[in-house]
C-alpha cells in the first residue's frame, strides 16, 4: 500500500484476499447545505408527520434560511466534510442537487460549490439543478412567479454555464403539481439538461408516469408509487432510484421494489443524504435495508449501487470492472459480496481508488 501511495505510476495493486468492487454510486444526494435539523428530527420521532412540519414551515424551508445566510466558504467546508463521509463509505460517484436557496443567484451559488468541490476532492459529482425543491417562503402567495424564475433564468442560466447536468423536481402535494414540473422539464430539455423527478414519495401525483414519458433519467423515492403507475414506468428507460433512508426516517413505509423489479424496471438506491430526512451517508446501509426490507437479493443491492446507479446517471464507464470502465475501486475487509448488507451498520471499506489513484485507505 504504502509503496503504491509513494509512486502512483504502479499499475500493480494487491488488494490482499479483500474484496473489490467498483466503486459505490450514490444516485441522489443533497449535500449542499447549513445548519442541523436535529430538533426537527426528535419532532419526527415523537410522531409529528413530515409533511406536518414542512406546511408549518419547518423542513426544507428552516435548511434554505441557513444556506441563504452562510458564506460560500462555509459551504465549501461543510460540503466538504459530507463528501468526506461518503467516500469513507467507498463511494466514488455521487450525483448532488443544489435546492437550499431558492433564488435564482443562490441556486446558481450553490452549484458553483457542487463544481469547485468537484475540482478539489476525490469524489466525482454529476450535478443537478434542484430550484423546485419548495416554493419559497417568500412566493408562497405567488407560486407562479417562482416558476417563471425557475423556467427564464435559473435553467438557462445553469446551462449556459455548465453548472448542471440534470434538472430535478419535487412533484409533491404541498410541491410542485404534475402540470408545473411538465412546464419546467420542457424548459430544461430545450437547454439540453438531462432529468431526474422526486416522486410518489408520500402520495402518487403521476410524477414519474409524467417524467418517464419526458424521457426522464430516473425517478426517484417512489414510496407511494401506484401499481398502474408502475405499470406505465415499466414500459419506459427510466431508472427507479429508492431511498430507504428516506421511507425509515420518514416513518413511510418501504418502496415497493418487488413490483419494481416483476415490471421489469431498473432499481437502484441513493442515500438521499440531506439534513431534513435521511441524514447518512452510508450506501451499504441502505443495501442492508433494501435486503431486509424491501426484498433485494445481496446481488440485486450491489447491482443498484454501482451497474444500475450508473445507468441512472447516463455513465456507461462507472459501475463496474469492465475494459471500458475508469478504474474506481472500493476495497472492503470482507470475505463475501453479500457480507456487506448482511453485517449492517458497520462500515468494511478499508480502501478507495478513484481513477486509479488510492484516495482513501
Ligand atoms: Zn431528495
Amino acid at each position: 500500500m504504502e509503496e503504491w501511495l509513494a509512486n502512483p505510476k504502479i499499475s500493480k495493486f494487491d488488494a490482499g484476499g479483500r474484496l473489490v468492487t467498483p466503486g459505490l454510486i450514490d444516485p441522489h444526494t443533497h449535500p449542499i447545505f447549513a445548519g442541523e435539523r436535529c430538533e426537527e428530527f426528535d419532532l419526527k420521532a415523537q410522531g409529528r408527520s413530515y409533511l406536518e412540519i414542512h406546511k408549518a414551515g419547518g423542513g426544507i424551508q428552516s435548511t434554505v434560511n441557513a444556506t441563504r445566510a452562510a458564506s460560500k466558504d462555509q459551504l465549501v467546508d461543510n460540503g466538504s466534510l459530507q463528501f468526506d463521509r461518503l467516500l469513507r463509505w467507498g463511494i466514488t460517484t455521487i450525483e448532488a442537487k443544489s435546492g437550499y436557496a431558492l433564488t435564482v443567484d443562490g441556486e446558481l451559488r450553490l452549484l458553483k460549490v457542487l463544481q469547485q468541490l468537484d475540482g478539489c476532492h476525490a469524489i466525482d459529482v454529476m450535478p443537478s439543478l434542484l430550484g423546485a425543491h419548495t416554493i419559497p417562503l417568500e412566493h408562497k402567495g405567488d407560486r407562479e412567479s417562482y416558476i417563471r424564475q425557475i423556467i427564464e433564468q435559473m435553467i438557462p442560466q445553469a446551462a449556459a454555464e455548465k453548472l448542471a447536468q440534470f434538472c430535478d423536481a419535487y412533484c409533491e402535494d404541498g410541491a410542485f403539481s404534475t402540470d408545473e414540473v411538465a412546464r419546467i422539464f420542457d424548459a430544461a430539455k430545450k437547454h439540453g439538461l438531462k432529468l431526474r423527478l422526486h416522486a410518489e414519495q408520500f402520495t402518487d401525483q403521476g410524477g414519474s408516469v409524467l417524467a418517464a414519458k419526458m424521457g426522464a433519467t430516473s425517478v426517484d423515492h417512489l414510496e407511494a408509487i401506484s401499481a398502474e403507475s408502475i405499470r406505465a414506468l415499466g414500459e419506459s428507460e427510466t431508472v427507479a432510484v429508492l431511498l430507504p433512508g428516506a421511507a425509515l426516517t420518514c416513518k413511510s413505509a418501504m418502496p415497493p421494489a418487488s413490483e419494481l423489479f416483476a415490471a421489469g424496471i431498473p432499481v437502484a438506491l441513493g442515500t438521499d443524504l440531506n439534513p431534513g430526512s435521511s441524514m447518512t451517508a452510508s450506501l451499504p446501509l441502505m443495501m442492508s435495508l433494501a435486503c431486509m426490507q424491501m426484498g433485494f437479493s445481496c446481488d440485486q443491492a450491489w447491482q443498484a449501487v454501482t451497474r444500475v446507479a450508473a445507468q441512472s446517471l447516463a455513465r456507461p464507464d462507472i459501475g463496474h470492472l469492465g475494459k471500458s470502465a475508469i478504474a474506481d475501486l472500493a476495497i472492503f475487509d470482507a470475505p463475501d459480496y453479500r457480507y456487506i448488507p448482511y453485517h449492517y451498520g458497520e462500515n468494511h471499506c478499508s480502501a478507495v481508488i478513484k481513477r486509479g489513484r488510492v484516495v482513501f485507505g
